[in-house]
């Protein structure tokens, strides 16, 4: 790590009398930070980062611009109640819809193609079950989703429901080895990339600073400042500080019931002719794929070694990429020539439960963290919760 002094021009200019610092740039941290700055515009905000872009998960995930498999609810509806799920569910829709609503689709780069859950022959239990409770949870969520009646392929008509039967179109997404799609109507994808670029480009035109390549190693809160001591060998002062670091939360909150939980990332070259439209949840979401415009994204598998994905180091899994690669020459595009043109990792911050963890920690510090795999769609509303809690400190 790079170890170095502060001058004072630096000090001065970009580290003196701030009134809140966020740690983390991802979606959490940069949303909070624009709320903040839009509730109580003379503010003095620094939104800062270890890594030179937000190198945790907001800028590394898949896109999937989702709400709840059908097998999610059914498997969720063991442990908690109807109401509680369906609040759970109508968070992460709202949080879509606002985040659209916000900064547009053209800006998100968001696409309304629908998410399937694709389930194998071995999978039939799993499918009848779903089957058998569509019905009610499609009249549960009908208010909250409002779809409109639009005609299916083939002639079909679709009526309101969220989750429809959709095995008729397993033929034209090329895949083999699948025995039924069911199609939640009320998902999309965007574009990971354009929807952090938009988020950051709010937060610089609102005057907010955002800088990159500063780790936070330690906190102290110190009567009226937080102390924030860096890892390259200096320190500076907030009046309050807001910790968004998700999956790392544990090196500077190690008492928050959050854990690291890694998901390893492929991507092809451009397919011409390519028909997979839409995003895809397989293997009980474990595995998830979608288009990228001719491209197809595979990701995730972490089931296959949950102890050795436990963890915040930003590295490959070879095993896990072989397998993610082995389903996409076999069951995503079988018999065509794929090339894999990128792979990376990214670290989700998860624990027991599914709701993220939004708390004052001291007297001057709040946490946003463990966004699990939806902070796509909560991560909006989050940030502005937590901006809330700031401003009450
Ligand atoms: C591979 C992958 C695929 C996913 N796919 C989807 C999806 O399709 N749909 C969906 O809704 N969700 C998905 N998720 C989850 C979603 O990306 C996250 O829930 C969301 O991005 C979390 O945002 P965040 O701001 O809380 O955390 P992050 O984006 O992880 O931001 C935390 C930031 O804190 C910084 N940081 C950490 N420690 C320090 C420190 N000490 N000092 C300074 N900075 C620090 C990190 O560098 C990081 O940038 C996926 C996640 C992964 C990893």
């Amino acid at each position: 790590m790079l170890r170095y002094e502060l001058s004072h021009w630096e000090w001065e200019s970009f580290f003196s009398h701030l009134d809140v610092v966020v740690v983390g740039s991802g979606i959490v941290g940069l949303s909070a930070a624009i709320h903040l700055k839009e509730q109580a515009p003379t503010l003095s905000i620094l939104v800062l980062d270890r890594g030179p872009l937000p190198i945790g998960a907001s800028t590394r995930n898949a896109g999937f611009a989702c709400f709840g498999s059908l097998s999610e609810l059914l498997d969720d509806a063991r442990h908690s109640s109807r109401e509680d799920i369906l609040a759970l569910v109508a968070l992460r829709y709202q949080g879509l819809q606002r985040l659209r609503q916000r900064y547009g689709d053209q800006a998100l780069g968001y696409e309304a193609l629908g998410g399937y859950e694709v389930f194998r022959t071995s999978e039939a239990a799993t499918y009848q079950a779903c089957r058998a409770a569509m019905d009610q949870w499609n009249a549960d969520l009908q208010e909250l989703t409002q779809l409109q009646p639009t005609a299916g392929p083939h002639g079909l008509k679709y009526g309101t429901a969220t989750f429809v039967a959709a095995d008729e179109r397993i033929p034209q997404t090329g895949m083999q080895g699948v025995a039924h799609l069911l199609l939640n109507r009320a998902e999309g994808q965007l574009h990971t990339g354009k929807l952090m670029h938009t988020l950051l480009a709010r937060a610089q035109a609102l005057g907010i600073r955002c800088l990159g390549g500063i780790t936070i190693k330690n906190m102290q809160e110190n009567g009226a400042q937080v102390v924030l001591e860096t890892a390259a060998g200096w320190e500076f002062a907030a009046a309050r500080v807001l910790v968004t670091t998700n999956g790392f939360a544990p090196h500077l909150l190690p008492t928050l019931p959050v854990q690291p939980a890694r998901n390893q990332v492929l991507i092809t070259t451009p397919l011409p002719g390519l028909t997979l439209r839409g995003c895809f949840h397989y293997d009980k979401g474990y595995v998830y794929f979608r288009n990228v415009g001719d491209r197809v994204l595979i990701g995730g598998a972490r089931n296959l070694d949950l102890a050795g994905e436990t963890t915040d180091e930003l590295v490959s899994h070879p095993a896990i990429r072989k397998h993610l690669e082995h389903l996409l020459r076999t069951v995503v595009l079988p018999n065509q020539d794929v090339t894999i043109e990128r792979a990376w990792s990214g670290i989700m911050g998860v624990g027991k439960h599914k709701k993220p963890i939004i708390e004052t920690v001291g007297q001057r510090t709040v946490a946003a963290v463990r966004l699990g795999g939806m902070g796509v769609a909560i991560g909006t509303q989050v940030g502005e919760q937590a901006a809330e809690l700031v401003l009450q400190l």
